[in-house]
């Protein structure tokens, strides 16, 4: 696990390790108590006593009713990352020249690209008019490159009238990005798909056939042919369609704020747009329809127009 347990209060807010595997605050209606409990477990596991101690003294003398008064992001993150914050309910939060809706609670989503370089910075106009800026660091990845051989070439260089059919195919997946639902999906802890060999990683450069080709947008991993796949977090179904010429059969899963998963290749799709589904249940199965050598589901995650990287969400939970 990654040790993101750092306090740095500065000014009136008070900055904790907070990424979205670390879901500190996750549990409806935090007391003081609660919140201090984890960022002591962290900070104790790191032997930084002292520090947390004077740092716990500053953020409580600055957040008198516990952590609703606070404002918590991460100090650091990693390129395809998805962040989640806290503000003050009714805060109004800007990132990115976007609003970022924000939960009751007080929970605010975003994503960080491939290529970010950072630091990026988050803007908080707090309910009584004071404004906070957080700045987040933003730690670079390697990208390693992926030689995939053995493609059907058609899916690599396709003819015009191929060429045309696949923009036509993306812009319909694009337009279900859009859109900036009020649901809270998102802040479930995400499970894993199906459960396998990761067989291709998020953001990797592609080389298919020797031609190098954009980088891969999402996590693949290899299962057999039919195997179910489990909605991944809770969502809407906002895209459902069995034969795109690259992805094959896709499913979207719009998981609020933005935050939606994309599944590719499927041999069976078992939900239509406009459904309702629960974390673990069966979208379809997997298959390798599309621009696939073999079964394997790829398992994309977007905020709107920014890819993600899936593994960061799932990575405690599948203990890789
Ligand atoms: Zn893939």
């Amino acid at each position: 696990m990654a040790s993101d347990t750092h306090l740095a209060p500065n000014s009136c807010s008070c900055r904790s390790g907070f990424s979205r595997n670390a879901r500190f605050f996750s549990v409806p209606g935090n007391t003081k108590t609660s919140w201090l409990k984890p960022l002591l477990q962290g900070l104790g596991r790191s032997g930084q006593f002292a520090g947390a101690l004077l740092a716990l003294a500053l953020c409580a003398q600055s957040a008198p009713a516990g952590c609703a008064e606070c404002i918590s992001f991460p100090q650091s993150t990693s390129q395809g990352a998805l962040v989640i914050g806290k503000v003050e309910p009714d805060s109004k939060v800007r990132y990115a020249d976007r609003d970022l809706l924000v939960t009751p609670a007080g929970d605010v989503v975003f994503g960080i690209g491939r290529d970010e370089k950072g630091p990026v910075s988050v803007d908080v106009r707090r309910p009584d008019g004071r404004h906070v800026r957080e700045e987040i660091a933003v730690t670079p990845r390697d990208w390693p490159i992926e030689r995939v051989d053995g493609v059907p070439p058609k899916t690599v260089e396709p003819p015009p009238e191929i060429a045309e059919r696949i923009r036509h195919e993306q812009a319909r997946v694009v337009a279900a990005r859009v859109r900036d639902d009020a649901r809270a999906d998102f802040m479930e802890t995400f499970i894993w798909p199906v459960e396998g060999r990761i067989s291709g990683r998020f953001g990797n450069q592609r080389i298919y056939n020797g031609i190098p080709k954009a980088p891969h947008s999402g996590m693949d991993i290899a299962v057999p042919q039919g195997t179910p796949i489990k909605a991944p977090a809770g969502g809407l179904v906002t895209f459902a369609a069995p034969d795109l010429y690259l992805p094959g059969g896709t499913v979207l899963i719009d998981h609020g704020h933005g935050v939606s998963s994309n599944f590719l290749h499927m041999s069976r799709i078992d939900v239509k747009v406009g459904d309702r589904v629960e974390q673990g249940q069966i979208i379809g199965a997997v298959g390798k329809t599309g621009r696939a050598t073999g079964p394997h589901l790829h398992w994309g995650l977007n905020w709107f127009d920014v890819r993600l990287d899936p593994l960061l969400l799932t990575g405690i939970q599948s203990g890789q």
